[in-house]
């Protein structure tokens, strides 16, 4: 069987027969696809502890014929962070989930890969619920759908002010044309602003942006419903606001 070696995340895990388990690797040079790790969940596997959900790997793979089998694996970055407590758990399992449904198979994406990894990390070392936001606004610019918050979709108006969000026109609308779209959602400035910023941020500027918890609600909620209309999916993982403690 031809092999080849790849960087990737897990972003999902499920067990297959008596003792395998089907990984779906979000990979750097072939993006999304699955594989098979034989034996991985028998307690002397080579892979026991090495193919946890989150876990930065390099991979040898084996084409099969229909699913690629894992051959060896070296971690780079286990990420136990996000597996020690529940808000980091969340928040990664949304990210992990988002990045299935909106990737197709086997299409390099290395730019999502790049951002996945940073959000990752973000959310294990620094402050998960503004990691969510970011990889949400992200994942959707790099995907084609980055909302337009600075002017209004349909007549192109720079819009101040509290206006309203458009899932499917994709943005701000305003006044004059909020009719469009009856279902379009109020939106405070605030929070199309602090969209705007997510869209265009650098992980590494995120520290710049201070949120109420009122306003990070506000955001991440209109990003998410922005994401659930994009990938005409209800999105399982449980908002990452209401499972953070620590009020700012
Ligand atoms: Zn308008």
């Amino acid at each position: 069987m031809p092999v080849y070696k790849t960087e990737a995340i897990v972003i999902r895990r499920a067990n297959l027969g008596e003792a395998d388990r089907i990984l779906t690797l979000f990979t750097r040079e072939y993006g999304k696809l699955a594989a098979v790790a034989k034996g991985a969940r028998k307690p002397r596997s080579r892979f026991a502890g090495r193919l946890e959900l989150f876990t930065q790997l390099r991979a040898l793979l084996a084409r099969g014929r229909t699913l690629d089998v894992v051959s060896q694996v070296d971690v780079i970055d286990p990420f136990a962070a996000l597996r020690a407590d529940l808000a980091r758990m969340g928040a990664a399992s949304f990210v992990a989930e988002v990045t299935d449904k909106a990737t197709p198979d086997r299409e390099a994406q290395p730019a999502i890969y790049s951002v996945l990894r940073q959000g990752l990390r973000m959310i294990a070392a620094s402050d998960p619920g503004m990691a969510v936001m970011w990889y949400a606004a992200q994942i959707l610019s790099l995907s084609g759908y980055g909302p337009v918050v600075d002017r209004c979709v349909v007549c192109g108006k720079m819009v101040a002010g509290p206006g309203a969000f458009s899932f499917s026109l994709g943005g701000s609308v305003c006044g004059a044309d909020r009719g469009r779209d009856p279902e379009a959602v109020p939106a405070s400035a605030v929070a199309l602003a602090a969209i705007g910023f997510l869209r265009e941020a650098s992980a590494a500027a995120l520290s710049r942006i201070s949120l109420q918890r009122r306003q990070r609600a506000e955001v991440e909620g209109l990003l998410r419903r922005y994401l659930e209309y994009r990938l005409e999916a209800k999105l399982r993982s449980p908002p990452v606001i209401e499972r953070l403690s620590r009020p700012t």
